[in-house]
Formats: structure tokens, C-alpha cells, sequence
């Protein structure tokens, strides 16, 4: 529960971006508000491994690195609100955010927000089939004996069909003749034995088949060479297709004066929510940091005195806790 309504930052999305701003502005002394609708942590949870991230030379697997982020967080003391933002807008001389459970004013907001899936009609999914198509491979997390269907051919759908193959079969649809991950990524997905990868291959409907299976109408080849059609059978299916940032709470007037707020240090966007096609878990951990430094330099310079008494207070429940 929050208990002032008004606070020096607020961070928006605690996944690695939001994280790392939290801690850095816990070092600065600064009062933070944390909002997050689902588990901390962000996509990272669901990654099968993290090879890039600087200190963990075997590479890391996601939820293992989003536990330690999480366990960083905690001991930062930033406030922790479990509600979704639906709006972030100027309010007098602060950001207002607002959630079902108010609004709380800030100084200074980081839109950590993250990405959503992009919203596709090709293949259209009938109503009847939603509850086994999947958009995040952590939906299906404990599933076991499987035939698992992936339509994408980018590090999202190589990375899912790692982590899905350890306990399902796995068929990762590309409609393309080449594929967009990591060479790497290719070469283990490719070596796996209970995954196929079908190149070329395009999905034109989806169906209820028999046993609340998926049926799924596949046309492969093309181009030069002939196509042929067949049905895949499948349990499940997991769109990764693509993902698009996650920001439609800020208002048309923050977004037209974005680049002043900026500029001033009162409004930030750090992490897969500005990275397009460069979401890595280390980039947007640099940009949490970084943005928090300019919020802390900014508020040092605006109110000072207050965020010297903040200092006082958070130094002084940190010797409490001891
Ligand atoms: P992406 O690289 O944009 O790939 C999207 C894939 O979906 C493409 O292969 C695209 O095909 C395909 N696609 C799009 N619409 C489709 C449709 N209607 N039907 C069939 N296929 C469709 O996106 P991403 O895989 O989400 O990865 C983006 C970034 O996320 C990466 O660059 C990486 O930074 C990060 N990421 C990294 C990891 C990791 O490092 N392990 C894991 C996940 C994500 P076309 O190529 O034909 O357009």
C-alpha cells in the first residue's frame, strides 16, 4: 500500500529497466513508487538464457537472473505498487499517475513499461481456439508431453522453442526462407532433437480439431518452387511475432512535450518500451540506471532540501534494519 501520494519518482514497470532504476535511485536517496501490474521481473522471467549480461560469463537463465533482480529490488525499499497504470499525465507542477487505486504525484516518472505483443490478424485465431494460443511462453510453463506449435522466426520464437523443447516436441513455423535470430540461436534450436523447424511455411487457419486440439492449415514452399498444404496437429500454439511498446497510458500532451521533459530530467523512457528491435535485459538495465541518475540530478538541483531530508530518513531505516 502507498502511503503518501506524493513522491520524488515513479518508476512504471518493474522489469530489469525499472529495477535497476529503483536501485540506483535507493542509492540516491530518493524516494521511488514502483508500478507493476504482474510479477517483477518482466519478459526476462521468461527467457531461456541470458548470455550477455555482464558478470555471468556461463550466461544465466531468465527466471534465475530475474530472482536476483528481484532480490535487489526488495532490499532497495522502493514502494511496490501491484496496479496497472492507465494514465500518466501533468498535473499542477508534478506527473500524475494513475491507477484503480488513485492518483499519485511525482517529481519525476521513468516509463519502464516494456513491450506487448503486437496485435495480428494473419492468422486470424477463432474464439473457439484462444485458450491454447499463447502470446508469452511462461503461460505455458509446467506443460509437459506436448506438441507445441511456434509461428515466428526471431529470437523470441528460437528462444521459446529452447525452453519448450526440454519437455514438449516443438515446430517452429517461419514463413520466411530465412529466419531473423541469432546464428547461434538457430544452430542450438536445429540441434535439438524433439524440435523441427519448417521454413517457408505460413499459417492460414486455425481450428478446434478433434479433442480440443489445434488444427492448424499450413501452406509451405512458394516462391520459385511449389507450395503444398497439410494440417498440423498441435496442443498449443504460441504466437512470436513480434512485440510493440507498451505505452498507451501516457497522455498526447506528455508525449508532445516529451523531449523537454527529458531534457529537464522529469520524464524518462528506458528499456524494451524505446528499444524496438534491441531488447536485451542488459541494454535496458544501463538505461534504468541512467535515467535515474538524470531524475536524481534533477531533483538534487529542484529540492534539494527535500531530498537531503530523504536521504537522512532512508540512510537512517537502512541502520534500522542492520
Ligand atoms: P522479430 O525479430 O521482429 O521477429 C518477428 C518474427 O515474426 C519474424 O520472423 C517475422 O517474420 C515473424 N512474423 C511477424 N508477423 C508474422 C505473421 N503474421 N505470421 C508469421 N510470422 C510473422 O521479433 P522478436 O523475435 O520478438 O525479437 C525482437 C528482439 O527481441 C530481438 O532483436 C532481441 O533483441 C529480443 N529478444 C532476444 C531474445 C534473446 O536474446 N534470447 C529473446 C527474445 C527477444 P518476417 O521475418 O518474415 O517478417
Amino acid at each position: 500500500m502507498r502511503t503518501p501520494d506524493t513522491f520524488d519518482a515513479g518508476i512504471i514497470g518493474a522489469g530489469p529497466a525499472g529495477i535497476a532504476a529503483a536501485v540506483q535511485l535507493a542509492r540516491h536517496g530518493v524516494r521511488a513508487v514502483v508500478f507493476e501490474r504482474g510479477p517483477t521481473g518482466g519478459l526476462l522471467r521468461t527467457a531461456w538464457r541470458v548470455e550477455n549480461f555482464p558478470g555471468f560469463p556461463g550466461g544465466i537463465s531468465g527466471p534465475a537472473l530475474a530472482a536476483l533482480l528481484d532480490e535487489q529490488f526488495l532490499a532497495s525499499g522502493a514502494e511496490l505498487v501491484h496496479e496497472e497504470v492507465s494514465s500518466l499525465d501533468r498535473e499542477e507542477e508534478f506527473l500524475a499517475v494513475r491507477t484503480v487505486g488513485g492518483d499519485v504525484r511525482c517529481n519525476a516518472v521513468i516509463v519502464a513499461s516494456g513491450t506487448r505483443p503486437r496485435d495480428v490478424t494473419d492468422p486470424d485465431i477463432p474464439p473457439e481456439a484462444r485458450d491454447r494460443v499463447f502470446r508469452e511462453v511462461d503461460e505455458l510453463r509446467g506443460v509437459r508431453g506436448a506438441h507445441v506449435a511456434v509461428i515466428g522466426g526471431g529470437d523470441a520464437a528460437f528462444d521459446y522453442a529452447m525452453s519448450l523443447s526440454e519437455e514438449n516436441d516443438v515446430t517452429v513455423l517461419v514463413r520466411g526462407s530465412s529466419t531473423r535470430c541469432l546464428p547461434i540461436l538457430a544452430t542450438r534450436v536445429r540441434s535439438r532433437k524433439r524440435v523441427t523447424v519448417r521454413m517457408l511455411t505460413r499459417i492460414t487457419t486455425v481450428a478446434k480439431g478433434t479433442g480440443g486440439r489445434l488444427r492448424l492449415a499450413s501452406v509451405s514452399g512458394g516462391g520459385d518452387g511449389e507450395s503444398t498444404s497439410a494440417d498440423i496437429d498441435a496442443d498449443y500454439l504460441v504466437l512470436a511475432v513480434g512485440r510493440e511498446p507498451d505505452d498507451g497510458f501516457v497522455s498526447e500532451k506528455l508525449r508532445r512535450d516529451a523531449l523537454a521533459l527529458e531534457r529537464r530530467g522529469e520524464l524518462l523512457f528506458a528499456g524494451d518500451v524505446v528499444n524496438g528491435i534491441f531488447r536485451q535485459a542488459s541494454i535496458a538495465a544501463g538505461q534504468g540506471t541512467h535515467a535515474a541518475m538524470k531524475v536524481a540530478a534533477m531533483l538534487r538541483e529542484r529540492v534539494g532540501a527535500g531530498v537531503a531530508r530523504e536521504e537522512t530518513r532512508v540512510a537512517g531505516s537502512r541502520e534500522e534494519s542492520r
